[in-house]
């Protein structure tokens, strides 16, 4: 029985050619012409002044803090519902992340709560250097309050948009909202270069900055020459023909994973106590997983009875996110809570969602599903 994946790899026809290139011109290093053309295309499909490949999501993310000025017994307001990534580099800085719940329409950073959480932050120590917003599983946030209430407040907004390249806000592509956004190509994001991130602005300054820092702080002189720390963060140019590759099919990507979004809605959204996210007037999720929802009528756990019976049948699918303000790791950290992160990593199931999931796997999905609920 072939494993049903819950999104995998899906290469095009050019990423190989791109690659060999690479290898025929002996630009096998961390700077090369995939590096430049694969930025170029970043830029202009995102729209901002500039980006800066990088060697993962999650060093984009210590980046745009490093240069934001965050600092050591800083806090910074991140969303809770995402991967631990999203809160990881701010620990890097010596930060403290200080979570924020989520609402229901996007799932994403609640303004309310971020509103809340500013004012508490700054009653009670400081004002917050940063907050991180996610457009989780491609659905975007409420860029329209969170941008409102970081201008009114004077904090710079890091827009963590790993899962959400070719999702847009009111025709804006989301990357483009923050002070700096983040990608990520990791195996299993819309596109891959196999490991890989890239740092979005349209600040030059910034980009500029994040290119210093990511190649060691190297000062122009005829010798090495280092005024601050650096990293070596760079993504190598072999892995940007990859990326290069993949930008040429990822509106075809998109088309795949919202068809399959489509197909599950339909084929299962009428069933009683099932629902999937919706997206508000003027959102466009790229559909980077297919979640669903099961009212608790159906019974505690179903989510993980549904996953361990879809197992069985060699198909994976994952539990959502949990909360970061449930993770060991951070059971310190203080959270303004509502309980809806909560609800939804009890309730929900991310289906298999990879743009190569053939019509038979998705149909045996649903057939399971089904067949489990009946
Ligand atoms: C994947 C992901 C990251 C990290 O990206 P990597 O390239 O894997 O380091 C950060 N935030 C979110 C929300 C992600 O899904």
């Amino acid at each position: 029985m072939e494993r049903v994946w819950l999104s995998s790899p899906h290469m095009g026809e050019k990423e190989q050619v791109y690659v060999t290139e690479a290898f025929t011109t002996n630009w096998v290093a961390p700077l090369g012409p995939n590096v430049d053309a694969f930025e170029k295309q970043l830029a202009e499909y995102v729209a901002v002044k500039g980006a800066v490949s990088l060697s993962s999501g999650t060093a984009a993310l210590h980046l745009a803090l490093k240069i934001l000025g965050v600092e050591s017994g800083d806090v910074v307001l991140c969303q809770s519902f995402t991967f631990a990534a999203s809160a990881f580099p701010i620990t890097y800085c010596g930060a403290i992340p200080v979570f924020v719940d989520s609402e229901r329409e996007t799932w994403n950073m609640d303004p309310v709560l971020l509103e809340t959480a500013i004012k508490d932050q700054m009653q009670k120590e400081k004002k917050p250097a940063a907050i991180m917003v996610v457009h989780l599983y491609g659905m975007p946030a409420k860029m329209n309050e969170i941008i409102e209430i970081a201008a009114r407040f004077d904090i710079p907004l890091i827009e963590d948009a790993a899962e959400a390249l070719g999702s847009t806000y009111m025709e804006k592509a989301c990357g483009s909202f923050g002070v700096v956004g983040v990608l990520s190509f990791n195996g299993n994001k819309i596109i891959t270069t196999s490991g890989g991130g890239a740092l979005t602005s349209n600040d030059e300054k910034i980009i500029s900055k994040a290119r210093h820092l990511s190649a060691q702080s190297k000062e122009p002189a005829a010798f090495y020459l280092h005024k601050e720390i650096g990293f070596n963060y760079r993504l190598s140019n072999v892995l940007a023909g990859i990326g290069r590759g993949q930008m040429e099919v990822l509106p075809e990507r998109i088309k795949s994973r919202r068809k399959i979004f489509e197909f599950y809605r339909q084929q299962l959204g009428d069933i009683d106590g099932i629902s999937f996210l919706s997206e508000p007037p003027g959102f466009f999720s790229n559909r980077w997983l297919t979640t669903m929802l099961f009212d608790t009528g159906l019974g505690r756990g179903i989510n993980e009875k549904v996953r361990l019976e879809l197992e069985k049948n060699n198909i994976e699918t994952r539990a959502l996110w949990k909360p970061l303000h449930q993770q060991p790791v951070f059971e310190d950290c203080e959270i303004y809570n509502n309980g809806v992160a909560d609800e939804l990593f009890d309730t929900g199931l991310c289906l298999p969602s990879g743009s190569n999931t053939s019509g038979a796997n998705l149909e045996k999905v649903v057939y399971e599903i089904k067949k489990f609920l009946s």
